[in-house]
């Protein structure tokens, strides 16, 4: 076993060995544009494109035009928001999304209503749901999109995903979800989940970081979406610039082997982190789970720990990597409004730890990991008597 220990997959996860290899054609001799039709390079790369987005638009069961390449799920994040925003916004200016989303949808609809957009944030429950009935009723004739994750990067709630894109179908509102933290863990099927758009990226499922897509569905309806990258007019003029081909082709490698891998990967991932789950609360008490205890992302472990600051913990936990899920201990950082909406306190918020499982952990790091934490824990809890004793 190799240390230090990484459990941080929600941050991001190492690259799969196949995706490198995946890559490295076209980082290498097939260094080709996409865009140039007159040579053999430029077919090469076109091939390579054409391949990926195949590969990746069958992953949900859409259809290749359906799928536009993008830096990453915030730039797919901000496309569909605002592709839409600027595209339908002179008719219908009421926008709904939810408390719990990340910075990437959140900041974009604070952007928005500097723009005259009218924003609802959903609450969500004790588990980080939000209720299908106060989103249905949240609907006026004035609404033009909803935009709900489909699971959270920090307490990995699942969202009704179904229910929501049901509604939003029934009720004529567009649908957008960021499923950056979802592909490869849960399964989406746009024939089966009506969503309109899906952002995700391919570095939160063993790719590399900085490249992703947005699917956005061609027929029922027809979604026109205005650019917010003009030049070349690649990619259905949605996105210009020039196709980044080696990345690509890992995202495509990178959602092809979580689709051929789905059962054993998640059964896997979601053994260690169950056997996690149960040491850690067999061993200690005042521990409490964040998160809903079954619609949650199978590699998800959020945990407030009663009298214990996560930035000591840390310190005590020098060779595993996890997360404080937001930097709260530094003067003017932000606490972290996840963990605010699901109503912990100030206090709870700065004793809670976030661990990501993953493709690469193994059995005998998640017990190392698990015999480490309840260790550190009973450490500082003892300190903290100590301290108040004398
Ligand atoms: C990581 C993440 C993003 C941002 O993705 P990038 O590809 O890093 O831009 C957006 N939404 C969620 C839920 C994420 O976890």
């Amino acid at each position: 076993m190799k240390l230090p220990i990484y459990l941080d997959n929600h941050s991001t996860t190492p690259i799969d060995e196949r995706v490198l290899e995946a890559m490295l054609p076209y980082l290498k001799g097939n260094f080709g544009n996409p865009s140039s039709k007159g040579h053999s390079f430029g077919w090469i790369a076109e091939e390579a494109v054409k391949l990926a987005r195949e590969i990746i638009a069958g992953s949900f069961n859409a259809k290749p035009d359906e799928i536009i390449f993008t830096g990453g799920a915030t730039e797919s994040n901000n496309l569909a928001i605002k592709g839409i925003a600027e595209a339908y916004g002179n008719k219908k200016k009421h926008l709904i999304t939810c408390k719990t989303e990340h910075p990437s949808v959140l900041e974009v609809f604070e952007y928005l209503q500097t723009k005259g957009f009218v924003i609802t944030y959903l609450d969500v429950d004790q588990h980080g749901l939000i209720s299908p009935d106060e989103l249905s009723s949240s609907i006026t004739d004035k609404t033009l999109l909803v935009s709900i994750m489909a699971a959270n990067n920090e307490i990995g709630t699942i969202q009704p995903l179904n229910k929501i894109a049901h509604i939003c179908k029934d009720k004529g509102v567009f649908f957008h979800t960021d499923a950056a933290q979802a592909t490869g863990k849960i399964e989406l099927d746009v024939k089966k989940t009506e969503a309109d758009l899906i952002s995700f990226n391919a570095h939160k499922n063993y790719g590399p970081k900085g490249t992703g897509a947005l699917f956005i569905r061609k027929k029922h309806p027809q979604i026109k979406l205005i650019a917010q990258m003009h030049g070349g007019g690649q990619e259905h003029n949605l996105r210009s610039g020039t196709l980044n081909v080696p990345y690509i082709a890992g995202l495509a490698k990178a959602m092809e082997i979580s689709k051929d891998e789905f059962e054993t990967d998640n059964t896997n991932i979601k053994a260690m982190r169950d056997k996690l789950e149960q040491t850690i609360f067999s061993q200690l008490d005042g521990i409490k789970l964040n998160g809903h205890p079954e619609h949650r992302l199978p590699n998800n472990l959020n945990i407030s720990i009663n009298g214990v600051r996560n930035d000591l913990l840390q310190l005590e936990l020098n060779d595993i990597a996890l997360s404080s899920t937001a930097a709260c201990s530094s003067a003017g950082a932000k606490r972290s409004h996840v963990l605010e909406a699901i109503g912990l306190s100030e206090e709870l918020i700065k004793c809670t730890i976030r661990i990501g499982v993953g493709r690469f952990n193994s059995m005998e790091e998640t017990d190392y990991a698990a015999g480490r934490i309840i260790f550190a824990v009973n450490k500082i809890r003892q300190r903290n008597t100590h301290e108040t004793t004398y």
